[in-house]
């Protein structure tokens, strides 16, 4: 059944292949890992029986290269999954940051020994995956971070603290940005990958962060003091970190996006459905004119920024996708679910407000959309620069 007000639309990029993936990756989470929400939530971080999973089914690492064990696909494989994860209400695997950013990291600026040493084991589940940019100091200004990396013969020893890191408490691998030139701003900054396992001593997870939504999920403070990471784990060059951040950030921003528009979509979906079967003064809610109104403008909504982002992964595919149109996708789409998801919640009335209802985790899960993969000001502030 397609969302209410998406008749007839196909996402342009959509082939067959798209439709079987997206089959496998809605069974995946319905079956095999929707059951277990209410552990994985008290828990505070997902089982890594289901990345494990999810490598076994070939859903991680779809845009990564075959040689690599990857699906060998590009962005609209990874967008497809994601949409089905937020459509089927899961919550706990951490799938943007691990296959929609990091592995990305590795492909593109990876040496071939380092994409031989990791990509398979983040495709596989072995190992998950974490980006560590943000300090307790601050993190939209990504050039004023501290942790900083010395050369010691053939090692950096990195000291420092990170923290709101999607997946942290599972990670077995952190892009970590880091200062390599304490002297220096943008220029200082260089990527290391940090691997959590080593047994030197010297990297410690603190919490796991207590936060309005996504219970389920893993967020977290890193610290490092004196943690040795070779040499050899440098992504790209010394120096390159930030030119490589802001080349990566539009597609961290686009995932944003999938799952802003997925959403949407099942906010609409869902509050479509309670509005045809809930009565109140004799009638069921969509016959009252508030309520159509209200779904109305909420499907067109949902429709108009479907386009966009669809306009956006093309794009994106194309290797076009600008650092504004990506700040433009990020702002308009998490806007745009909040305001969605508000609307539907309200048509839940008090039912609405109370867990049992999906409704109620969606408006709480929402909020954070605004807040990380660069604020949304900063995207006003990355917009207005290229007006
Ligand atoms: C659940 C969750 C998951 C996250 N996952 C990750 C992750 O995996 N990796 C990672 O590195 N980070 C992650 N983050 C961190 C997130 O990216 C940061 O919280 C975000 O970038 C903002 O940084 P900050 O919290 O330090 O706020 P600050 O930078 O202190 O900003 C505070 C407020 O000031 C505003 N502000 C700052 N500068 C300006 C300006 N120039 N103009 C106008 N307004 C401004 C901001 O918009 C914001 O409203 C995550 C955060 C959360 C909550």
């Amino acid at each position: 059944m397609p969302t209410p007000g998406l008749h007839g639309y196909t996402e342009p990029w959509r082939e067959p292949e798209h439709d079987d993936l997206a089959e496998m990756a809605r069974t995946f989470f319905l079956k095999d890992v929707l059951p277990h929400t209410a552990r994985l939530e008290a828990q505070g971080h997902p089982d890594r029986e289901h990345y494990r999973r999810a490598g076994e089914l070939g859903l991680l690492g779809l845009s990564v290269p075959e040689a690599y064990g990857g699906g060998g696909g590009d962005f609209t494989h990874e967008a497809a999954l994601l949409h089905e994860q937020t459509m089927a209400g899961e919550g706990s695997l951490g799938l943007a940051v691990h296959s929609g950013i990091v592995t990305g990291y590795l492909v593109t600026f990876g040496t071939e020994e380092q994409k031989q040493r990791w990509l398979p084991g983040l495709c596989s589940g072995a190992l998950v995956g974490a980006i560590a940019m943000t300090e307790p100091d601050g993190g939209s200004d990504v050039q004023a971070i501290r942790t900083r990396a010395v050369r010691d013969g053939d090692d950096y020893l990195v000291s420092g603290a990170k923290t709101f890191i999607t997946n942290g408490h599972m990670a077995d691998l952190v892009v970590l940005a880091v200062k390599t030139d304490q002297s220096a701003k943008a220029r200082g900054i260089s990527l290391l990958v940090a691997e959590t396992t080593t047994e030197t001593g010297g990297f410690r997870r603190g919490r796991t962060l207590d936060k309005i939504g996504l219970h389920a999920n893993d967020t977290a403070e890193l610290f490092f003091d004196d943690f040795r990471v070779p040499a050899a784990n440098l992504l790209g060059t010394e120096g390159a970190g930030f030119v490589q951040l802001m080349q990566k950030l539009p597609q961290e921003r686009l995932v944003i996006g999938v799952g802003a528009v997925a959403a949407m979509q099942r906010a609409v979906e869902l509050a479509t459905a309670y509005a045809k079967d809930r009565k109140a003064f004799g009638k069921v809610l969509l016959d009252h004119q508030n309520t159509r109104m209200v779904l109305a403008e909420c499907a067109t909504r949902t429709r108009v920024s479907r386009v966009f982002l669809d306009d956006c992964i093309a794009r994106h595919v194309r290797g076009e996708l600008d650092v504004a149109t990506a700040a433009m996708a990020k702002l308009y789409l998490t806007e745009g679910q909040c305001e969605v998801v508000d609307r539907c919640l309200q048509i839940f009335g008090g039912y609405g407000y109370t867990t049992d209802y999906p409704i109620a985790r969606m408006y709480a899960d929402a909020r954070v959309q605004k807040i990380y993969g660069g604020t949304n000001e900063i995207m006003k502030e990355l917009i207005a620069r290229a007006l």
